[in-house]
């Protein structure tokens, strides 16, 4: 009786999953091939996992001459290529030279073992030893890339399982018995080792499109949460982080300070220099204000050349310092090539630690204002109101 995990059936449906497989991953990096590297690769790596599955289907077909070194070609460019898509993922250099040196030295043992010296066991173990450095360069990565995030753990943990599973039939085939190991033997063990193949080819592919889909939500995430001109927070993320600065401040019963901060004749520049450069004194400017704050304080653009910075755990003559020390900055680090200006900020100090983003924004403003009336380039102090929380 035939059985249900004959090597047809299962080199059968290997194929055809790596063909629904690559439409997927092919799909996925027309999508967001800017966003996302990698994903083309590992579309074509899949396409040749299906040519080389319709290659050991057409054994019989085809003089073995023929069909053996072409599907385990085949084969090999698949699984380099998605090391390559995956290096590519994490931005590191393609690996041409790994790609290529494998499948040439594959390439000769096979038709070495198949013509010169006829041997299954060797062309087994060559294969299997060479397909692990593939594997192997790809785990070096994700190890090194590792996030505590499951989908990190899933690829890499699957990566070791091939390792092991490619070795294991290398090993097998060399000490154990050699021709029980040939592909389209009818043995438990190559059985096994096929059902396994297709299985973690699925994982695998499954897992890099969770990294791939996890990397893309990061990316989303970002941009719905910081102005793309100048990397600072958008009103968004400001409102999300400010939600966590308060809860911890209130908490500790900690000063907040906020300040505003606008460009001066700034549309000046614009009619002067043009748009462009305005755009470059803007990044200029939110660079600077990065570069003088702590890890922990919010920077937004608010508006057009408008900035926020909150300050936790920070008291008024703190935050006037650092205020003045901005201003300072900026008239220090002119870069070349981008117009010079000059910035006026305005300062509010929680009253209370029930006061309102609000009361703090429009005191902050306020001061802003004074600043800009009192002759520009300068810091004004927001008045303590006595304003509704
Ligand atoms: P003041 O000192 O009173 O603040 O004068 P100002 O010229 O800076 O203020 P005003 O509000 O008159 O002009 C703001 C200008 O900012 C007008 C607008 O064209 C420019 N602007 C707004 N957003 C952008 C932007 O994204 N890029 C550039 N280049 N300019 C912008
Ligand atoms: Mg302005
Ligand atoms: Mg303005």
């Amino acid at each position: 009786m035939k059985s249900a995990l004959d090597p047809f059936t299962i080199l059968f449906t290997t194929t055809l999953t790596c063909a629904v497989l690559a439409v997927a991953m092919y799909s996925m990096h027309v999508s967001f091939r800017r966003e996302v590297a990698g994903v083309g690769y590992w579309a074509c790596g899949l396409l040749c996992m299906v040519g080389a599955g319709g290659l050991f289907l057409s054994r019989g077909l085809l003089p073995d001459e023929l069909a053996l070194p072409a599907a385990n070609t085949c084969l090999m460019w698949g699984i380099g290529l998605s090391m390559v898509g995956t290096r590519r993922f994490f931005g590191a250099p393609p690996g041409w030279r790994i790609f290529h040196a494998v499948w040439v030295l594959e390439l000769a043992a096979i038709l070495w073992w198949l013509l010169a010296e006829p041997s299954f066991p060797r062309r087994a173990t060559a294969f299997s030893f060479l397909v692990a450095v593939f594997y192997l360069d790809q785990l070096r990565l994700v190890w090194r890339h590792r996030t505590p995030h499951f989908t990190s753990w899933f690829f890499g943990v699957l990566l070791a399982l091939q390792v092991v599973n490619v070795l294991t039939r290398g090993v097998a085939a060399m000490f154990i018995n050699g021709e029980a190991a040939d592909l389209m033997q009818r043995s438990p063990l190559v059985n096994v080792y096929l059902a396994l193949a297709n299985f973690m080819t699925l994982l695998m592919t499954v897992a890099f499109l969770m990294l791939a889909t996890r990397k893309l939500q990061k990316i989303l995430e970002q941009r719905s949460t910081h102005d793309p001109l100048t990397g600072v927070l958008n009103r968004r993320g400001f409102l999300q982080g400010f939600s966590g600065v308060r809860a911890r401040q209130q908490r500790h019963d900690s000063p907040l300070s906020l300040m505003a901060i606008d460009l001066d004749l700034f549309k000046a520049i614009n009619d002067q220099h043009g748009h462009a450069q305005g755009d470059k004194v803007l990044v200029h400017v939110a660079s600077v204000v990065m570069r003088s704050v702590r890890q922990c304080d919010l920077v937004a653009r608010f508006g057009g050349e408008e900035f926020v910075a909150l300050l936790p755990e920070t008291a008024l003559p703190q935050a006037q310092q650092l205020a003045q020390r901005i201003q300072a900055q900026l008239l220090e680090c002119q870069q070349p090539g981008v117009p010079s200006c000059t910035i006026s900020i305005g300062v509010a100090s929680q009253q209370t630690p029930a006061e309102s983003l609000d009361s703090l924004l429009s005191r902050a403003d306020a001061a802003l204002y004074r600043a800009k009336a009192n002759g520009r380039n300068r810091t004004e102090i927001a008045t303590h109101t006595p304003l509704a929380a």
